[in-house]
């Protein structure tokens, strides 16, 4: 396959230990070394790692020069700090932000951080209205629906309402369903969205927290993925050969079925996304 036209990034979260932040040029530096679009650094609603995501994002920049996207979620936000937020990854040469809403922590009560931001689409507006053209915009997208919306047609709409905000292009949620996918692509050529839709993958490494991830953010994991995952117990080794096999078989099926790239939950571990990587006989 000729994947020369195919954007791969890689998503990376701020670490939340000082072994993380030590081991963090090695991570940085084993994933650039295939040359990636960009890599994604995530950001914590609510204040919770702010500052996380600005260092990290300017050690990628520095260490491998590759275009950094930090997220920036909206919730519990003021426009005061996301303007300054804007200003400062501006001022650092970032041009790419992925824009969103992002979830309050659970023990957030909504009078102590009420915000100013409702949905990402007033986000998307907001870094539009301030911005112009400066920052090319990502925006979630969620083939298998947004755990919270009030119907598949509702988070649609909320999805076009991005959009037309001013996004240039989605990222997925993860999901194991590539049929999802396709729908959900199929659905925005009808609704005349034509802006790349990059599928996002997450390499299977551990079963309970793959379990614990996606009963939070609605992916559904196949029965039969499942009950092989579970079979396997604490056979750590046996988990990642299959997971591995099911995440190439995935990729290869986005891939071939005209995805415009993959984004890669790496969960700061190098190694399975690179294994990913070489399944899919990636330039390395
Ligand atoms: P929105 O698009 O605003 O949608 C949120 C919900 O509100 C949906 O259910 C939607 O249907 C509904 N909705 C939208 N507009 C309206 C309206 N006008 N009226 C009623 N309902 C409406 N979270 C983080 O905290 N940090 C991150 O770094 C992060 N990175 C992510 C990266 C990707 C690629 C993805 C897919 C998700 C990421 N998330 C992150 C998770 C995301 O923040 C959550 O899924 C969050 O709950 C929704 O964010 P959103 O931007 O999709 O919100």
């Amino acid at each position: 396959m000729n994947t020369s036209n195919i954007a791969f990034s890689f998503e990376l979260f701020p670490p939340r230990t000082p072994q993380g932040w030590a081991n963090l040029p090695r991570l940085i530096g084993d994933l650039a070394a295939v040359r990636p679009a960009f890599f994604s650094v995530t950001h914590g609603a609510g204040g919770s790692d702010q500052g996380g995501t600005y260092e990290a994002i300017i050690k990628v920049i520095e260490q491998s020069g590759i275009e950094a996207a930090p997220h920036l979620t909206c919730i519990g936000s003021t426009r005061a700090n996301i303007a300054a937020l804007l200003s400062q990854y501006r001022d650092a040469g970032v041009q790419r932000i992925v824009a969103l809403r992002g979830d309050l922590p659970a023990t957030a009560m909504r009078s102590e951080a009420p915000g100013e931001f409702r949905y990402a689409n007033e986000l998307v507006s907001f870094i539009r209205e301030t911005h112009g053209e400066h920052f090319t915009l990502e925006v979630a997208a969620y083939p298998e629906m947004h755990p919270q919306a009030a119907s598949p047609q509702a988070d649609f709409e909320a999805y076009v309402r991005k959009v037309k905000a001013g996004a240039h292009g989605a990222v997925t949620q993860y999901f194991y369903n590539a049929d999802s996918y396709f729908e959900f692509v199929e659905q925005s050529h009808k609704a005349g969205i034509n802006i790349p839709v990059v599928p996002g993958v997450m390499p299977i490494v551990n079963t309970a927290q793959l379990l614990r991830f996606s009963a939070a953010c609605g992916a559904e994991i196949p029965r039969w993925v499942k009950l092989r995952l579970e079979s396997y117990g604490e056979d750590k080794a046996s988990v990642q050969a299959f997971g591995l096999e099911v995440v190439t078989r995935l990729s290869e099926t986005l891939l071939k079925g005209g995805a415009p790239g993959i984004h890669f939950y790496t969960l700061n571990q190098a190694e399975p996304t690179l294994k990913l990587w070489r399944n899919l006989g990636l330039p390395t």
